[in-house]
């Protein structure tokens, strides 16, 4: 069974908080959901920290980026992003941007960023690298327009992350669970990588094993059972899913 609009609301604060509490944001970084009334329409905070993020802040959206009612509040700057990726991609529900620390080495260096664990499969087989220099030249690197939200939403395409040069990372997914999973996930399995090629070279999951761990139960049996770990981590309430 689907939240209602205020569960949504709810479940979106949580998400903020857990997204905090597991490096994955600090001062920066947003996560959005697709209205449950009105897929045109998306939910984000107003520019604040995640960790602070509380039901009142939550605005709605439409797909041009601009909030329907800001209620005299300041939106990120960055919710372009969000406002191209739900445009193309029906099939997300929700986003998650970040600037996860382990994550940026990958998004400026051409190493490659790949499944190296399990329960990583969900960040996907090819996490593509979005940079801004050759359509968009010397910017101040943020995504404030939605012609560069649009034009990494394309270099996202089918995939469920992507890394952006000098700057962070997408991640998203059929559900707000799903995606603030994928987004913990890219941290951790671009920290594994980073520890395991300190050692020697670093063995991949084969394209078969990374679709065979995401081919399987849909959605993932291990994203619920993480969700209810982390709010007990952070201290939160946790709603069972359906
Ligand atoms: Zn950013």
């Amino acid at each position: 069974m689907a939240f209602n609009l205020k569960e949504t609301i709810e479940d979106l604060v949580v998400a903020n908080r857990i997204l905090s509490r597991e490096n994955v944001v600090d001062a920066y970084g947003h996560v959005s959901v697709r209205n449950p009334d009105n897929p045109q329409r998306f939910l984000l905070s107003r520019a604040r920290a995640p960790e602070a993020i509380e039901a009142d802040d939550i605005l709605e959206f439409a797909f041009d980026g601009e909030p329907v009612d800001a209620k005299g509040r300041r939106p990120y700057l960055e919710r372009f992003i969000h406002a191209a990726i739900f445009a193309v991609r029906p099939d997300v529900q929700s986003v998650v941007h970040s600037h996860s620390r382990d994550v940026i080495p990958f998004g400026i260096t051409g190493a490659t960023l790949r499944p190296v664990m399990h329960t990583c499969a969900c960040i996907g087989f090819d996490v593509p690298v979005w940079d801004t220099q050759p359509k968009f030249g010397d910017t101040d690197m943020l995504v404030s327009n939605m012609a560069m939200g649009r034009d990494l939403a394309a270099r996202l395409g089918v995939n469920a992350t992507a890394l952006m040069r000098g700057h962070g990372s997408v991640a998203v997914g059929a559900s707000l669970r799903e995606a603030v999973h994928t987004a913990v996930s890219l941290n951790l399995n671009a920290g594994f990588q980073i520890k395991a090629a300190a050692l020697g070279r670093v063995t991949f999951l084969t394209k078969g094993e990374v679709d065979k761990v995401n081919g399987g139960q849909r959605p993932y049996v291990g994203v619920e059972r993480a969700w209810e770990y982390w709010c007990l981590r952070a201290g939160l309430p946790y709603r069972k899913l359906g």
